[in-house]
C-alpha cells in the first residue's frame, strides 16, 4: 500500500477503488506481515463486512471523515469481542465486552479495523522483544556496507513495534500505538515513520490496558505528518469515561499547515547533545536545524538542566504505577489462571502471576513495589515526583524562549534483535531523549530525517507546548517537506497497492 491516507480518501471519492478493495488489499498485506510477526489477530470477517457498509455509506453521501480507510490497532486497545492481551500470557482468552474510546472514534469516523498488532508486553520495552507472541522484525535491513550485515534481523523499536513495522512495510497506511515514555516516537524513528504523542489528557485512556496511568497516551503512527494529524484529531477530546481527559476544545490539527515558519523560534538544548552522542545522530540534527533555518525559523539555544534526571525518575514512577495497575491480574477476573493444584488462594495468585507475566513485567513489578514500600517511598518515589515537577518547570522556562524544541528521537538507529537489551539497563537508555517530554506531559513527535551509514532510518523529535499540537504539527509538516525523505525498507515490503494506475 504505497498510497497515503490523503491519497486513499481522494481515490475513494473519485471512485478509483472501493473500501472493499482497499480492505482486501490490507488483509492480503496482513498475511504477508506474518513473516515479520506483526499481527496478533486478523479481523477478516468483520473487516470485510464493515468495508461493504462503508461503500454503501459513500454511495449515499453519508461517508465519515475517514470512511473506508483500513487501520490496525496495538493489541492493548480493547475492541469489543476481539482478543485483547497487551501481548501478555496473563490476558490470554480475554475478549473485552467494550471498545476503547479512541478506537471507537476512529471506527465511528468510518475506519476499517484490520486487526490487532504485536507489541511489548503491557507496553514495557523498546524493541518488541518482550511479547508473549514473540518478537517483531523491522522491515528495514542494513545496506551491509558498514557495521551490520544485510541479513541481520533488526528491532522495530518498542513498545509499539507491530505498529511501526506494519506502517513501514506499507501493510497499512497508519496504526494506533501508545506512548508512556517513548513507545510511539522511538519505534517511528527506527522504522522511518511518523510517530506522534499528544499532550497528556488529549486522548482518552478508557479501554486502553494501563501501564503507568499518569504517563500513558494513545496515539498514531503514520507515513506522513498530514495523515497522522488527521487521525489524531479524530481520536482526541474529552471523554466522560476518563476523568484525566481535558475539556479543552480540540482545534483543527491541520490549521497551521502551509503557513510559513518565518520567525518561529526552535529551541535546541545542549543537554540533548552530550559529548558521547553518536556522531551521525548529532550531524543529522544539525542538518535538520539548517533546513528549518532555511525555511525561516530561528534557532535558539536553550537549557534543559534536568534532562539527565528524567530517565532515572521515569524508571521509578512508571514501575511504581505499573505495580499498582497490574495487581488486578490475579487469575480471577481476567485471562490466565494456573492449572496446577493449589491449597490456598494466595498460592493460586502466586502461581498465576508467575506463569502469566514475562520477565520484564516481573522486573517492573518488583521495582515498583520496592519504591512504594514504606521504608523507601520518600527516598525513591517521592524524590522522583519532585524531579518530575522540576522537569516540568525546566520546559516551562524553555518555552518562554522558543515555540518548539528540536532534539534527537533516539541515541542510535535500529539494532540487531539478537544483541539488543541483553542488559536491561542498557535497553532503558533507548528512551533517554523521549522520556522528558512524557514526564512533562508535552506533545512530541518523531519525523524521519535521513539514513545513517548502514542505510537505516533516523528520526528527529519535535516537542511542543501543552495543547499546542497545531504548531508542533505545522513545524513537522514543513520539516517533512523540506527533507523529502523517500527511502523505503529494503527488506519485505507490500508493493501491491491501489493507486489509480493499479500498481
Ligand atoms: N521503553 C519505555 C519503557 O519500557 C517506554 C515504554 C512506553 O512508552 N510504553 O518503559
Amino acid at each position: 500500500m504505497q498510497l497515503t491516507i490523503k491519497q486513499m480518501l481522494d481515490g475513494l471519492d473519485k471512485g478509483d477503488f472501493s473500501a472493499s478493495e482497499l480492505t482486501q488489499s490490507a488483509l492480503d498485506n496482513a498475511e504477508q506481515a506474518k513473516k515479520l510477526n506483526i499481527y496478533s489477530y486478523i479481523a477478516e470477517d468483520s473487516a470485510r463486512k464493515n468495508a461493504s457498509q462503508s461503500d454503501e455509506r459513500r454511495k449515499t453521501g453519508k461517508a465519515g471523515k475517514i470512511d473506508g480507510i483500513p487501520l490496525a490497532h496495538k493489541d492493548l486497545f480493547a475492541i469489543n469481542g476481539m482478543d485483547t492481551q497487551a501481548a501478555s500470557k496473563i490476558l490470554s482468552g480475554f475478549k473485552p465486552p467494550y471498545t476503547a474510546t479512541v478506537i471507537d472514534r476512529l471506527e465511528q469516523a468510518g475506519s476499517i479495523t484490520i486487526g490487532k498488532l504485536n507489541q511489548d508486553e503491557f507496553a514495557m520495552g523498546s524493541a518488541n522483544k518482550n511479547s508473549c507472541y514473540g518478537n517483531v522484525a523491522n522491515p528495514w535491513r542494513a545496506n551491509g556496507n558498514h557495521a551490520i550485515s544485510s541479513d541481520t534481523d533488526l528491532i522495530p523499536g518498542g513498545s509499539s513495534g507491530g505498529s511501526s513495522a506494519s506502517v513501514a512495510m506499507r501493510a497499512i497506511p497508519a496504526a494506533t500505538g501508545s506512548d508512556t515514555g517513548g513507545s510511539i516516537r522511538q519505534p517511528a524513528a527506527l522504522t522511518g515513520t511518523v510517530g506522534i504523542k499528544p499532550t497528556y489528557g488529549r486522548c482518552s485512556r478508557y479501554g486502553m490496558v494501563a501501564f503507568a496511568s499518569s504517563l500513558d497516551q494513545a496515539s498514531i503512527l503514520a507515513r506522513t505528518v498530514w495523515d497522522g494529524a488527521l487521525l489524531l484529531e479524530i481520536m482526541c477530546g474529552h471523554d466522560a469515561r476518563d476523568m484525566t481527559t481535558s475539556r479543552k476544545a480540540v482545534p483543527n490539527f491541520h490549521g497551521a499547515f502551509g503557513q510559513s515558519i518565518k520567525g518561529l523560534k526552535i529551541g535546541v538544548a545542549q543537554e540533548y547533545f552530550p559529548d558521547n552522542l553518536d556522531g551521525e545522530i548529532k550531524q543529522n540534527c544539525q542538518q535538520a536545524q539548517e533546513l528549518l533555518q532555511q525555511a525561516g525559523a530561528e534557532i535558539v539555544p536553550i537549557s534543559l538542566k534536568m534532562t539527565e534526571y528524567a530517565l532515572p525518575a521515569y524508571y521509578v514512577i512508571a514501575p511504581a504505577e505499573a505495580s499498582g495497575n497490574l495487581s488486578r491480574y490475579d487469575g480471577v477476573r481476567y485471562g490466565h489462571r494456573t492449572a496446577d493444584d493449589v491449597d490456598t488462594l494466595d498460592e493460586m495468585y502466586r502461581k498465576t502471576r508467575a506463569e502469566g507475566f514475562g520477565d520484564e513485567v516481573k522486573r517492573r513489578i518488583l521495582i515498583g513495589t520496592y519504591v512504594l514500600s514504606a521504608g523507601y517511598y520518600d527516598a525513591y518515589f517521592l524524590k522522583a515526583q519532585k524531579v518530575r515537577r522540576l522537569i516540568l518547570q525546566d520546559f516551562g522556562q524553555a518555552f518562554t524562549q522558543c515555540d518548539v524544541i528540536l532534539a534527537p528521537t533516539t541515541p542510535n538507529a535500529a539494532e540487531p534483535i539478537a544483541t539488543f537489551g541483553l542488559d536491561p539497563v542498557q535497553a532503558y537508555l533507548s528512551d533517554i531523549f523521549t522520556v522528558p517530554a512524557s514526564m512533562a506531559g508535552l506533545p512530541a513527535l518523531s519525523v524521519p530525517s535521513g539514513l545513517n551509514q548502514d542505510g537505516l532510518p533516523l528520526g528527529v523529535q519535535f516537542i511542543g507546548q501543552h495543547f499546542d499540537e497545531p504548531r508542533l504539527l505545522q513545524v513537522a509538516d514543513i520539516f517533512e517537506s523540506e527533507i523529502g525523505f523517500t527511502a523505503q525498507p529494503q527488506g519485505i515490503i507490500c508493493r501491491k497497492g491501489l493507486s489509480a494506475d493499479g500498481e
